[in-house]
């Protein structure tokens, strides 16, 4: 068995961590770096799933909880959009093997990142 990612970590309640959201397979976490006036990961439950591409393959109901609790806290926490963010793999940036999508919202200026 490997560690338990730092986010099973927080869920579990060893260590700190500011759950702002859950359902029964996912939560919303406030990330300890924001990169934008509201940054929350959404992450489920469980650590089955690596990255995006393994969790669309195989639980995409899932995926799709994932999407509707990002909309409940932009809704919330902002005025309700947002940008949803998942790093694929350490080229791309991601350091936590457990899947997670960054939900940035707020101020975010009118520019996309990409176009
Ligand atoms: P990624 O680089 O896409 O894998 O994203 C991992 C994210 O987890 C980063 O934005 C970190 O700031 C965030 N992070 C790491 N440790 C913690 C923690 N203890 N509490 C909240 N967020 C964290």
């Amino acid at each position: 068995m490997s560690e338990p990612s730092v986010f099973t970590r927080i869920l579990s309640g060893e260590i700190p961590g500011d759950i702002v959201a859950e359902t029964d397979r996912v939560f919303a976490l406030t990330d300890i770096h924001p990169q934008a006036p509201l940054h929350v990961l959404v992450i489920p439950k469980t650590e089955e799933f690596r990255d995006v591409t393994e969790l669309a393959a195989g639980d995409p109901t899932l995926l799709a909880e994932m999407v509707g609790l990002a909309r409940e806290v932009a809704t919330r926490h902002a005025d309700g959009e947002f940008r949803l963010l998942f790093n694929t793999g350490p080229g791309a940036g991601q350091t936590v093997f457990h899947v997670h999508a960054h939900v940035l919202a707020g101020d975010l200026g009118e520019k996309s990142l990409v176009g």
